[in-house]
C-alpha cells in the first residue's frame, strides 16, 4: 500500500526519489486515529488530535521535494502535528526541531515518534510564529499551517543561502519558496493552491 500511495503520489508530479523512498518507509497508518486507519494509504488529509490534520501525502510531498534537503541539514518544521513530515524529514537525513502550540498533540506525537524509533533532535511546545531563536540559524524552514503572512521571525532564523518554504493565505494558501540570497534580500517564488489548518496566534 505505500508502494502504491508513492506511485500515485508520483503520478501527481512528484520526482523526487529521496521524498518517494520516503513515502515507501513510513507506516502512516500509525501517525492516525485507529479509526481512520483503514484510509491511511490514500492521497487524503485525516483529522487527527485537537481538531487538526495530518497533511495529504502529495501536498508533505510537494513541501519536501520544494525544500531540497541535504543530508545533516538543519531544518525547522512548524506544526508538528502528526509527526508524518517530522518522521519525513528525518528519513531525509536531516537535523528535526518542530514546534507545535497545541499541548496535546505535542505530547503525544513525541512519545510516539520515540517509540517508533524516529528521532528529531528537539520537539518544542510553543507558538511557531517565533520559530526557534535559541536554535537558529537554520538551512531550511517548513511550515505546515496555512499563515495569514510571513512570520518576521522565520525570515530573521533562515541561514543565506537557505529555502523556506510556507503556504501563505486564509481561506487557502499559495505556496510560497523563499530564498534566502543575502543577509538582506529574498527571492520569491509562488507555486500553486493548497489547503492548510490556520497557524494560530493564540495559544489555547
Ligand atoms: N506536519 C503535520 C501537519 C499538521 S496540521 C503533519 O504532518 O501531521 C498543522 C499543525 O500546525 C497542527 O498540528 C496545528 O496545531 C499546528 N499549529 C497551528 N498553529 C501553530 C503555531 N502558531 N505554532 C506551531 N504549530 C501550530
Amino acid at each position: 500500500m505505500r508502494q502504491q500511495l508513492a506511485q500515485l503520489v508520483a503520478s501527481k508530479g512528484i520526482t523526487d526519489e529521496k521524498v518517494l523512498d520516503a513515502i515507501r518507509k513510513i507506516p502512516r497508518h500509525l501517525f492516525m486515529d485507529s479509526s481512520f486507519e483503514d484510509h491511511a494509504y490514500q492521497d487524503k488529509a485525516f483529522p487527527i488530535a485537537a481538531d487538526q490534520t495530518i497533511s495529504q501525502p502529495y501536498t508533505v510531498a510537494f513541501q519536501s521535494e520544494l525544500l531540497q534537503v541535504k543530508r545533516g541539514a538543519k531544518v525547522l518544521e512548524i506544526g508538528t502535528g502528526s509527526g508524518y513530515q517530522t518522521a519525513l524529514l528525518c528519513e531525509l537525513g536531516a537535523r528535526v526541531y518542530s514546534v507545535e502550540r497545541q499541548q496535546e498533540l505535542f505530547k503525544k506525537t513525541k512519545r510516539f515518534l520515540e517509540n517508533i524509533g524516529y528521532r528529531p533532535r528537539y520537539l518544542s511546545f510553543g507558538d511557531g510564529y517565533k520559530g526557534l531563536p535559541q536554535f537558529a540559524p537554520f538551512d531550511r524552514i517548513l511550515v505546515t499551517a496555512g499563515a495569514p503572512f510571513v512570520p518576521q521571525a522565520l525570515l530573521g532564523q533562515l541561514k543565506v543561502g537557505g529555502r523556506l518554504v510556507i503556504p501563505v493565505g486564509k481561506d487557502s494558501q499559495i505556496m510560497t519558496l523563499l530564498e534566502r540570497t543575502s543577509e538582506r534580500e529574498f527571492h520569491k517564488t509562488e507555486y500553486g493552491e493548497f489547503r492548510f489548518v490556520p497557524l494560530l496566534e493564540d495559544r489555547n
